[in-house]
This record gives structure tokens, C-alpha cells and sequence, in this order.
């Protein structure tokens, strides 16, 4: 087996700035029709964001109203916390 070192591809997260590769953020994006949503798949269609997948980062990107930057308009509080709990919504390790 050779295994060619394909270039991975690496996002920005909004929250802590930290440089990570793609498949270890979790990437919230804007469909075509304006709907949030959390894309576990990295293949929906529309417009990106990402954040490591940790509420430290999605809350610190929210602070930073990154969000409404990325998605150039405002993303109002309800839809965040909607995606926040998408990307959370287990709680298991849930700390306050
Ligand atoms: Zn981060």
C-alpha cells in the first residue's frame, strides 16, 4: 500500500482562531434558502463556518459575533442557541 500524503484541507475556527484540519471542526452553514444548520457531513450545501467542537469555542465566537461575519448578516440569538445545542446536544460532558 503507498500511501500518498494528500494535503489536508484546514479551517479556521471562529471561536479561538486556531488552525485545524477540516474533519475536526464542526462546520455550521447557511443553506441556499437562509437556514442554519449543523453539518456533521462537511457536504451540505450553502455557506460555512467552523469552530473546533467545543462550547468554549462556539460561545467565544458568538461573543466576537463572528457568526454574523462569516455569514456576512446578523444570525440572531435564537438560531444560535439552536445550533449550539445541535453541535452540544448530548450534554454528557456538559460543564458550567
Ligand atoms: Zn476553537
Amino acid at each position: 500500500m503507498t500511501a500518498k500524503q494528500k494535503k489536508i484541507p484546514q479551517r479556521l475556527c471562529l471561536g479561538c482562531q486556531a488552525v485545524r484540519p477540516k474533519k475536526e471542526m464542526a462546520r455550521i452553514v447557511r443553506s441556499p434558502e437562509g437556514e442554519f444548520s449543523v453539518d456533521f457531513t462537511g457536504k451540505k450545501p450553502g455557506r460555512g463556518a467552523y469552530v473546533c467542537p467545543e462550547p468554549a469555542c462556539f460561545d467565544a465566537a458568538v461573543k466576537r459575533r463572528q457568526f454574523a461575519k462569516a455569514f456576512q448578516g446578523p444570525v440572531d440569538a435564537e438560531t444560535l442557541a439552536a445550533l449550539r445545542e445541535a453541535l452540544f446536544a448530548d450534554g454528557a460532558g456538559q460543564r458550567g
